[in-house]
């Protein structure tokens, strides 16, 4: 981050505003909407910003003259001079006293950024001084999704809180209150439309059976969210995915998960990384298990992210057999598959009129360098053959699905990382591909796709990786 975003409470402080023309004026608007005391130093000073300043600000009709600016909480500069603007900035950083230089980011102790307000509710976004137009564009795309009566829903919210803290003892309590009410549409909806009595009924109901389950039995509020995350892209999350992964209080991830899916998890989640490369086990299954029981019995929302689909090779159903017999909640939320990600990144569609009617999703996964399969159920050539977890033993799969009679001129494509920026795909032919795969050293994870389809890849590949 080049810059951390805060919120200045500037209520009666004295902000000094050197410039009296409209870019002044404009800037003076926010500080006056924030309650700040605007003192105005300007040879003119524009009737707008007289009538800002006027009462409990102050008005000097001088050019800046290197004065003391001790007492000010900030000061902003916006003269057409840099020179003066540079003057200020000098003086105002040398006694330390936060300065804005208006559009000049190099002069800046502080930079403001546009603003959505929905008072009490206040979103601010900076490109750090990179595109203003950016900013703005995005802004105004907050400001059409929720409408300016969003103030009205956050300002409810907050008087409603001693009461909850009353009632909620335990910040996990009142955390999964707030989120509880937030996920129900219609006291949103209720409060947008202003009718402030029926949600007053729907809050108070949900604040009541809040309480009792408190009180009944405190460790039946954990819950484990099973999450299938997608192979990599985070894009490819689901809605459902993100919103259980934002409520979680810990998130276990292994290593198929991207780093822009985690960073979605709430910023004080506490994130527990359970390994899984192929013999690097950082936490065995079992203890995976476990600890899924224990954070859930402690009343925590335990986010459990998995790449891809959990039940696709994703032991999924043994992580909440045992969730299943000690009656703790648990969601299951399916996932975009490997197959799937690295077939539409790669533009092999898994099946085809022309080329193929099935598809077959095989673990390559070896036991000491053996691959135990029924070869002979996979000879049909208008059936997709992909393999998970085969790089390692890809010598063997090639060789066996030829020693079993599959032509040796069938396609492959061994589609490394697929859907993430630095997605690779090579393809050859099951007589070829592991003179290629020498070549091209790809790393994990792979996926491998076999028959005609891969021809298809040629033609049809559309996603150009950044990377
Ligand atoms: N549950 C996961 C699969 C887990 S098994 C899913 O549904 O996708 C792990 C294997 O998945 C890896 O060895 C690799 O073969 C495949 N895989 C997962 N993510 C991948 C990716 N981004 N690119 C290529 N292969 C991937």
């Amino acid at each position: 981050m080049d810059y951390l975003p805060v919120c200045f409470q500037l209520k009666e402080q004295p902000v000094l505003l050197v410039g009296g023309g409209v870019i002044a004026t404009r800037k003076a608007r926010l500080l006056h909407r924030a309650g700040a005391q605007l003192h105005v130093l300007a040879p003119l000073i524009t009737d707008e910003l007289v009538s800002m300043a006027g009462g409990v600000g102050k008005l000097e009709y001088e050019t800046w003259d290197e004065r003391s600016l001790a007492g000010f909480r900030a000061v902003i500069a916006a003269t057409p001079d840099r020179a003066v603007n540079a003057s200020v900035s000098a003086r105002a950083q040398a006694q330390n006293i936060p300065v804005n230089v208006v559009d000049d980011p190099a002069l800046c102790s502080f930079i403001i950024p546009a603003i959505v307000d929905r008072n009490p509710l206040l979103v601010g976004i900076s490109s750090s001084g990179a595109s203003p137009v950016l900013a703005r564009r995005l802004r105004s795309d907050i400001e059409s999704r929720y409408p300016s009566s969003y103030g009205d829903v956050a300002r409810f919210m907050g008087e409603q809180r001693e009461q909850v803290a009353l009632i909620l003892s335990e910040e996990d309590q009142r955390r999964q209150f707030w989120e509880r009410l937030l996920d129900d549409t219609e006291i949103i909806a209720t409060l947008l439309r202003g009718e402030r009595e029926s949600a007053d009924g729907i809050f108070q109901s949900t604040l009541d059976s809040a309480a009792s389950i408190a009180e009944k039995d405190p460790s039946l509020r954990g819950a484990v969210y099973l999450i299938g995350a997608g192979p990599g892209d985070p894009d490819l999350m689901t809605f459902k995915a993100l919103r259980l992964l934002q409520r979680a209080d810990v998130v276990l991830y292994d290593r198929l998960v991207g780093p822009g899916i985690l960073e979605m998890a709430r910023r004080d989640a506490q994130r527990i990384y359970v390994g899984k490369q192929r013999s690097e086990h950082a936490m065995p299954q079992a203890d995976i298990n476990t600890a899924l029981l224990r954070l859930a019995k402690e009343g925590k929302r335990v986010a459990r992210l998995k790449g891809g689909d959990p039940f696709i090779f994703g032991r999924g159903g043994e992580e909440i057999a045992e969730l299943l017999a000690e009656g703790v909640d648990f969601e299951v939320v399916p996932g975009i598959t490997a197959a799937s990600g690295a077939a539409c990144y790669a533009g092999i569609p898994l099946t085809h009129r022309d080329y193929a009617q099935s598809v077959r999703f095989i673990t390559g996964h070896t036991k000491d360098h053996r691959l135990d399969l029924p070869w002979d159920q996979f000879l049909n050539p208008t059936e997709t053959l992909v393999f998970y977890m085969g790089l390692a033993g890809l010598h063997i799969i090639s060789q066996a699905l030829i020693d079993h009679g599959r032509s040796p001129e069938t396609p492959i494509a061994v589609v490394e990382k697929a859907t993430l920026p630095n997605q690779r795909v090579i393809t050859a032919t099951l007589a070829s591909i592991n003179q290629r795969v020498a070549e091209e050293k790809p790393e994990a994870p792979t996926l491998l796709i076999i028959g005609d389809v891969v021809r298809l890849h040629s033609e049809l590949n559309w996603y150009s990786p950044s990377a």
